[in-house]
């Protein structure tokens, strides 16, 4: 059994100050394959002392040193490729094909952001002045565990790139996943302080970040709930706060669209990450008339396509939930779905044959849900799909908008112009047209419950500076 016991701060592996340890399960046995070590306000404050001495000197680097910095964390991080995704698959269940996919995607994000720095003007003229675009200070990362190292990745780019020092708080599933990224980044060789992370519990760590007045910005990943926390903490000081927050996100397919090959891929969408993914298309909404034909695809792609089993396996693209605690939120939805009275297409309650042992739940689909049932407002955070009708294009849109969230959406259409002005009406950060998914300049972020600000290229950089205007 692992014990992680050491935390990463002013560029030292430091044993904690807080006394409380947590255990780690794995989701396929269940079986306690780690300890982790909980920090406490002790801790954080250390952390922020560290990312403050170090502030002084990294937020006077110039655009060469940073970009010198991000490439050299991105060497780090290739040289650890393997474990990166490795520790990612054991940890919380993450399958083969997504971690393979998604882990050096996040790798590059440092690439990515020493491309945008290149072009970068932090002093542009702006009418007679000269705006200098300045770091914003210490930054908290605070993130949640369906893709824990991503999210490092992300936020850690930009914050540095922006010449920020900072303090992360992973969550506390992640601790495995972790100490990985803690060697890469101390591999990497940055100045003593200008990474540090703590684990904790949110109400501890976080909330120790979220009320510090030495804290200057917070950027936060992970439920809506929290993110309110958060953001009524952080107040106080008048932190500077983005968030990412939870989503619910609609996926049109207009009546032109090729459906043999749209709804498999709709399924895909709803499932990535095992449907533990903030961006999953979790409401596929499909014209009222084709319904026979939408659910008999989508029975036939659950029936041959779609594997749920060990995430080491590359063919299966359903791994477990997370925690025990995942997986009874999973089955409670599916419940709600029932006594809702939405029609069960495929899965249901219970465990997949022969998955006792781990936090499987079945691949499941309702269709004829109605957009106001709880299976289609809230979010379920697992491989749950509904399907629900439209009766035309403007309805399609309206139903897409009747929600609380605003992350993510979807749109197929074999008409680009027709999904182009449809996509104009959604109210989402992010409209992604036919199965285009990611591009790592375009901002993401949320309307509405799901947060606000924006990552990734340079909306993202700019959450990180503050503006100064030097007038005469
Ligand atoms: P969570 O909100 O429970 O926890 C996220 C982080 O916040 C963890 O590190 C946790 O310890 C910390 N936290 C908890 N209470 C806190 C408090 N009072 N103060 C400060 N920090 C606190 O989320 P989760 O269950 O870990 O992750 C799932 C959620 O994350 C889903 O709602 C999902 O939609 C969301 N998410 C959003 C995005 C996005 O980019 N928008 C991406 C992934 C996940």
């Amino acid at each position: 059994m692992k014990k992680l016991d050491k935390f990463y701060i002013d560029g030292e592996f430091v044993a904690p100050h807080g006394t409380a340890t947590l255990d780690l399960f794995n989701p396929v046995t269940n079986a306690k394959v780690a300890e982790v070590a909980l920090g406490d306000a002790v801790d954080t404050q250390r952390a922020i002392t560290a990312a403050k001495e170090a502030l002084k000197t990294f937020s006077q680097t110039g655009k060469a040193e940073r970009i010198e910095w991000l490439e050299k964390i991105h060497a780090a991080l290739s040289r650890r490729k393997q474990d990166l995704i490795d520790v990612m698959v054991d940890e919380y269940g993450g399958t083969t094909g997504f971690c393979s996919m998604i882990m050096p995607a996040s790798i590059d994000d440092f690439k990515e952001m020493a491309g945008v720095l290149r072009d970068f003007d932090f002093e542009p003229r702006t009418g007679r002045a000269r705006t200098r675009l300045q770091p914003v200070g210490v930054v908290a990362v605070v993130i949640p565990w369906n893709m824990s190292n991503g999210f490092i990745c992300t936020k850690l780019a930009s914050a540095l790139g922006a010449g920020c020092t900072v303090v992360i708080k992973p969550s506390e599933l992640s601790a495995q996943q972790t100490q990985v990224m803690m060697e890469c980044l101390h591999d990497a060789g940055l100045p003593k302080g200008v990474v540090n992370i703590v684990n904790g519990m949110g109400d501890v760590v976080g909330a120790e970040l979220t009320r510090n007045p030495d804290v200057n910005k917070i950027t936060f990943t992970g439920s809506t709930g929290v993110g309110k926390i958060i953001a009524k903490g952080a107040a106080d000081t008048m932190k500077r706060v983005t968030l990412e927050l939870g989503g619910k996100s609609p996926n049109i397919i207009l009546d032109d669209a090729d459906f043999a090959e749209a709804i498999p891929q709709a399924i895909f969408a709803a499932y990535l990450n095992s449907g533990q993914a903030c961006a999953a298309a979790t409401r596929r909404l499909v014209p009222a008339e084709r319904l026979d034909e939408v659910n008999a695809i989508a029975r036939a792609t659950l029936e041959n396509v779609v594997k749920v089993g060990d995430p080491k396996d590359p063919t299966v693209n359903v791994g477990p939930m997370v925690s025990r605690k995942q997986f009874e939120r999973v089955e409670d939805y599916i419940r709600i779905g029932l006594e809702e009275g939405a029609t069960l297409l495929a899965g249901g309650e219970g465990k997949p044959e022969g998955l006792g042992q781990g936090n499987f739940v079945k691949p499941t689909v309702f269709t004829n849900v109605k957009n106001s049932m709880r299976i289609a407002q809230e979010e379920i955070f697992g491989p749950v799909l509904s399907i629900i009708p439209y009766a035309d294009e403007a309805d399609a849109i309206a139903i897409a908008n009747d929600t609380a969230y605003g992350l993510c959406s979807y749109v197929t259409s074999a008409d680009k112009a027709r999904a182009y002005r449809v996509a104009g009406q959604i109210d989402a950060g992010r409209v992604c047209v036919n199965n285009e998914l990611h591009d790592p300049l375009a901002p993401f972020g949320g309307f509405k419950q799901s947060g606000f600000g924006r990552e990734y290229g340079v909306f993202g950089l700019e959450a990180f500076l503050e503006p100064k205007a030097i007038i005469g």
